[in-house]
């Protein structure tokens, strides 16, 4: 069994992530940036923005658990707004923490796989940083610089069995797309081949799959969970 780290792993997205998994049987550690873990996890206090946080979240996992073989780096936020009123701020911040955050936990946990010849680095993109999205050019830059970092990983890596993936969700019902509304909801909901929103559980269950002795030679690969919305890209 694995040790798996979740960042953002405390809701949506990353807590049922972080659920299949324990199901699983794994040992898995979510980070948090305040709070409690959710019970049966274990829980790490991080910020993704801070290299000093993420350096000391993984050092104590290493600690108490032995090191990180499976990444999910999943913490993300978004400030939308339209381009011309978008502050530099607005778009640094959403960089700081999508971007960069996950380049700083990818990086942190690197020693430790390359130690241990094998390990897997998962990053929850999404179907905007393809498509592009009106009204998050800050959000889906970043979405679509995941990209480019995890195929470089891939092949910086590889040779010492580490592999790199995009998980790239579609719309997911979670606190993220609840401040949408409901015109907003309906207007994608009849652009999705599948006509509804995502589950958190459908995006888990992809995660694991791409963890998985099962996908061993997929590496460097955008992996769509987005009800056919990005087809062709
Ligand atoms: P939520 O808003 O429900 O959860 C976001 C998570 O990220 C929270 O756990 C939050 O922690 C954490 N987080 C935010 N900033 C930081 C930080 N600086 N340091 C550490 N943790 C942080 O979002 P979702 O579950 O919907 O999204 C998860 C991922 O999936 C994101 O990367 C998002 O971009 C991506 N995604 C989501 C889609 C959707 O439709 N929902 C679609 C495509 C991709 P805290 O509780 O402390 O705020």
């Amino acid at each position: 069994m694995s040790v798996v780290l979740v960042t953002g792993g405390n809701r949506g997205i990353g807590l049922a992530v972080a659920n299949r998994f324990k199901a699983s049987g794994h040992t898995v550690v979510i980070s948090m940036r305040t709070g409690i873990a959710p019970a049966g996890l274990h829980g790490v206090v991080m910020d993704v923005t801070d290299t000093e946080s993420v350096n000391a979240a993984i050092c104590e996992i290493e600690e108490k658990f032995g090191g990180v073989d499976i990444l999910v780096a999943n913490a993300g936020i978004t400030k939308d707004g339209l381009v011309m009123r978008m502050s530099d701020e607005d778009f640094e911040s959403v960089l700081d923490t999508n971007l960069m955050g996950a380049f700083r936990t990818a990086r942190a946990c690197t020693r430790g796989m390359l130690k241990k010849k094998a390990g897997r680095m998962i990053f929850i993109g999404s179907v905007v940083g393809s498509l592009g999205s009106a009204g998050q050019v800050n959000y889906a830059a970043t979405k679509s610089g995941l990209i480019g970092m995890a195929r470089s990983l891939a092949r910086e890596l590889g040779s010492r069995g580490i592999t790199a993936n995009v998980v790239a969700p579609g719309f997911v019902d979670t606190e993220m797309t609840a401040v949408l509304d409901q015109e907003r909801k309906d207007a994608i909901i009849s652009s999705v081949p599948l006509q509804r929103f995502c589950t958190t559980d459908e995006i888990a269950g992809v995660v694991e799959f791409i963890a998985s002795d099962a996908a061993s030679y997929i590496t460097g690969a955008v992996i769509p969970v987005d009800g056919g919305l990005g087809m062709g890209h």
